[in-house]
């Protein structure tokens, strides 16, 4: 086994003194003190090795990297990356170097690259030494895949993951080769309400808030995941678990109140089981992430129209939420919300880039799609304009493509006129 996730020959077959350090940083992480997990860090990514020299620097470097990703230090995570690139010149390294890199641009929001870092970085599978990093690719890859509702995608890259990441309690630090900031035990969870519906995913939920460490370690791993149990852990009625998660969180931003992700993780979960708007607003302001700021948005929009009957409130945040959504590379997320937006305000601004299908073969999507392809635009104006990535217009353009029998864009939109006429004709 190798703790940097670096098998055999590079490490696990000498003393590391990185790897060490790295070790204890993991310990006093799980007991909550994070100031002291990111020093320690700090000191695994300049000590240097004997044996495995420049490389176990460079590979603890990627640790610390990846550690202050999760509590959205990103500037300190790119200095950190530098540092290991500085460190070594290896094209292994430079492969766990994209996919570190590929969970940054994820936590910027810019899904493209993180999906193209990701398809860079993952030759790592093949290489014995380091395949065990390939589990950052596919924590990325399906996420990236959840946020576009690619659900095939999302399964497979799922499923990848599932070697590694068993259902329980022990899954937050079972693994050997990775550290406890790595686990995605909490993804587990995301993926299955996506894929299988919210009621399925509230036992997990509760597993992971059962005991305090495991709930800690949830926190740690990724903050922002908290609120979604929460969030599921309420709706099935489960206030106890869900305020067991309050706590513990209160508890870490008390111990850790100059880490913003963990005091604002706090903040939300509280506004959340007190169903207090005005700290929903609080929590927003603080958070430093594009999408947990969309979903806290999306909370108060929520809250404002279930407990107040405050729409046009509520409208305003949905609004924020649906194009912070998009602006998060998350079109799952942001059609969500419009069809909240929808169910409150039917005006033109809510349904102006959805139009209802008016070909029964096509989707609402779909014929939104095929309207401004055929209208001339490309698949990034279309994109732009629907709030979706390439990727997923592309998709789209595809299925339109076969159900229309179009085998290109002028073809599309040659046929369209007729198509859009005939059904007028036939539904009048
Ligand atoms: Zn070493």
């Amino acid at each position: 086994m190798g703790i940097l996730g670096l098998n055999a020959s590079i490490l696990s077959s000498h003393d590391c003194i990185n790897l060490e350090i790295l070790h204890t940083a993991g310990s006093v992480w799980l007991e909550g003190d994070v100031v002291s997990a990111i020093s320690l860090a700090e000191a695994a990514a300049t000590a240097r090795c004997r044996r495995g020299s420049a490389h176990c620097t460079a590979l603890a470097s990627l640790q610390l990297a990846l550690l202050l990703t999760n509590l959205r230090c990103i500037d300190e995570a790119k200095r950190a990356v530098r540092q290991a690139n500085a460190a070594v010149d290896d094209p292994a390294i430079d492969a766990v170097t994209a996919l570190v890199r590929a969970k940054i641009a994820l936590c910027e929001g810019d899904i493209d690259e993180a999906v193209e870092l990701c398809d860079a970085g993952m030759v790592v599978a093949n290489d014995p030494r380091l395949a065990s990093w390939a589990s950052i690719g596919n924590t990325v890859r399906a996420i990236t895949a959840m946020r576009r509702g690619e659900l095939a995608a999302m399964i497979h890259h799922a499923n990848q993951l599932k070697d590694d990441v068993l259902f329980g309690r022990d899954v937050l630090f079972g693994r050997r080769d990775t550290f406890p900031w790595d686990s995605p035990a909490w993804l587990v969870v995301q993926i299955l309400e996506a894929e299988k519906g919210w009621e399925v995913a509230v036992p997990l939920a509760r597993g992971l808030f059962e005991s305090e460490s495991s709930a800690r370690g949830l926190l740690l791993s990724e903050p922002a995941a908290a609120s979604f149990l929460v969030r599921i852990l309420l709706r099935a009625g489960d206030r106890e678990t869900a305020q067991r998660g309050r706590r513990c969180a209160a508890a870490l931003s008390a111990d850790n109140p100059d880490i913003r992700a963990i005091t604002a993780a706090a903040l939300h979960l509280d506004a959340l089981v007190e169903e207090d708007v005005s700290l929903l607003q609080q929590a927003a302001t603080a958070s430093r992430d594009a999408w947990t700021r969309a979903s806290m948005n999306e909370d108060i929009g929520d809250l404002l129209s279930a407990n107040y009957g405050e729409f046009r409130r509520a409208c305003t945040h949905y609004d924020t939420a649906m194009h912070s959504y998009a602006d998060a590379g998350s079109p799952r997320d942001s059609s969500r919300v419009r069809s909240k937006l929808r169910r409150h305000d039917t005006s033109k601004a809510a349904a102006r880039f959805w139009p209802s299908s008016r070909i029964p073969m096509l989707t609402d999507t779909e014929y939104a799609v095929a309207e401004l392809v055929a209208g001339g635009l490309t698949n990034a104006e279309v994109a732009g304009k629907m709030f979706l990535s390439r990727h997923t217009v592309a998709f789209h353009l595809r299925k339109i493509f076969q159900k229309v029998g179009a085998k290109s864009r002028i073809e599309l939109a040659v046929m369209w006129k007729q198509l859009v006429g005939q059904d007028i004709t036939t539904s009048m």
